[in-house]
């Protein structure tokens, strides 16, 4: 029988945040919310990223970080430059990625929505890794809950307009639909390998 904290994705590393608690009762989860981060801003690798989600990131390790390390934030899943991916947060749970945020006249995104975390930034290009790996776990996302329809998928930008600016603009939202479109294709054609 399954219960909440079940849906944990496989492929990929499992590092589950204390940062995530219940979805409030009765929510349906149909929206898919996409941002960036780098830690510190702009640089990529190690695995500074994961400290923040595990509240362990050393205040003192970088200058930025003495802001940030209070915070009690998670995503669902972090995608990487290299596509690596890891999910933080089962999806039947409630991660800490939106904040102050609203949607279609709906407050507090995170009770009804995933988020998913691309390594970046608003000034660098994502990599074609990134693009083809958020599109495979999109699709298996949108298997989970089929709610979550393209129109569905939307920036941190997009229901917090004014406060957040992630993805930005380097986030191409065409070349995402053509790739999420691609994989559905193969799937229905050829069938999940
Ligand atoms: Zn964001």
């Amino acid at each position: 029988m399954s219960g909440p904290g079940d849906l944990w994705l496989a492929g990929l590393a499992h590092e589950p945040s204390p940062n995530a608690d219940e979805r409030p009762a009765g929510y349906c989860v149909d929206l898919l919310v996409i941002h960036n981060i780098s830690l510190p801003p702009g640089e990529f690798g190690g695995g500074y990223i994961a400290d923040l989600f595990h509240n362990r990131l050393d205040p003192g390790a970088h200058p930025y970080f003495a802001a940030i390390a209070g915070l009690n934030v998670s995503a669902h899943l972090l995608i990487r430059r290299d596509g690596d991916a890891t999910q933080f947060v089962a999806l039947d749970r409630r991660a800490w990625h939106a904040g102050p945020s609203n949607h279609c006249g709906r407050e507090r995104c995170n009770d009804f929505s995933i988020g998913v975390e691309l390594e970046g930034s608003d000034d660098t290009p994502f990599s074609e890794t990134q693009y083809v790996r958020l599109a495979d776990l999109t699709r298996q996302i949108q298997a989970l809950f089929p709610a979550i329809t393209p129109q569905r998928i939307v920036g941190h930008s997009d229901i917090a307009p004014g406060r957040k600016t992630d993805p930005g603009p380097h986030f191409d939202w065409g070349r995402f639909h053509t790739q999420l479109a691609q994989v559905e294709w193969k799937r229905r054609h050829i069938g999940d390998t």
